[in-house]
């Protein structure tokens, strides 16, 4: 059993995600592949941050579809802040003697990762399957592995050697310039999402009047 971990904001959830998840599903023969929306993410304090029940719906009927894919509630049914450590260390535990776990992060969060809560004990928990993101090269990632781990990968290295014998890998996936932020501004100037997230998520956030200037307001 290989069991994939992929953290998000997911505010919205949007087709950036969903093909990223697709193809890390394919490329590591993932078997299930399960979405984590953060409920209060350390990291990404904002007013423009919705209710975690609406961004845990959006996900579901987001994943619904595909039979690989799946939506757990952990972090909103946790008190506080998400940590992450506490998520995966959570996996662990539950799938640990049965399943090889992998937690799925972009490089734009990975390189935010010495700011984590005990990153280094997060790294000896799973294998990391890194994405790819417009703008954030992947040989920053060097130094997060440094400061963390003490670790110097070479440059150009697709996979490094973790603590406890895991895997870190660096994937590219297809450049997709979709970001919730974008679909966030678009709703509110009133300017269409289609086709930047399923049909469904879009009709959730038009039937509540998520992102719209009055939902800010209430
Ligand atoms: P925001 O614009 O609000 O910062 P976001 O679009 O970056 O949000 P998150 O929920 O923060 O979405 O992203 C969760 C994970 O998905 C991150 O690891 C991020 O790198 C990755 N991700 C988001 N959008 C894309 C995309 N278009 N292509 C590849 N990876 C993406």
């Amino acid at each position: 059993m290989r069991l994939g971990i992929f953290g998000g904001t997911f505010n919205p959830i949007h087709m950036g995600h969903l093909i990223t998840a697709e193809h890390v599903r394919e490329a590591f023969d993932i078997d299930r592949l399960i979405f984590v929306p953060s409920a209060r993410p350390p990291h990404k304090p904002s007013p423009e941050l919705i209710d975690g029940v609406h961004r845990l719906e959006m996900a579901r009927l987001a994943v619904a579809d595909h039979p690989r894919f799946d939506v757990s509630p952990i972090e909103h049914e946790r008190s506080g802040r998400s940590y992450s450590v506490e998520t995966v260390e959570a996996f662990h535990q539950e799938w640990g003697g049965e399943a090889t776990l992998f937690f799925v992060l972009g490089i734009d969060a990975f390189l935010e990762m010495a700011t984590w809560r005990e990153p280094e004990r997060l790294f000896a928990l799973c294998n990391f399957v890194i994405t790819s993101r417009a703008g954030f090269p992947f040989d920053q990632a060097r130094q997060v592995l440094s400061d963390i781990l003490g670790i110097t990968p070479p440059a150009e290295a697709q996979h490094v050697a973790l603590p406890q014998g895991r895997t870190l890998w660096f994937h590219s996936v297809l450049p997709i310039g979709i970001s919730s932020t974008l679909i966030r501004d678009r709703l509110q100037r009133r300017r269409s999402v289609k086709y930047l997230l399923p049909g469904p998520v879009e009709s959730y956030i038009l039937s509540h009047h998520l992102y719209s200037d009055s939902n800010k307001r209430s």
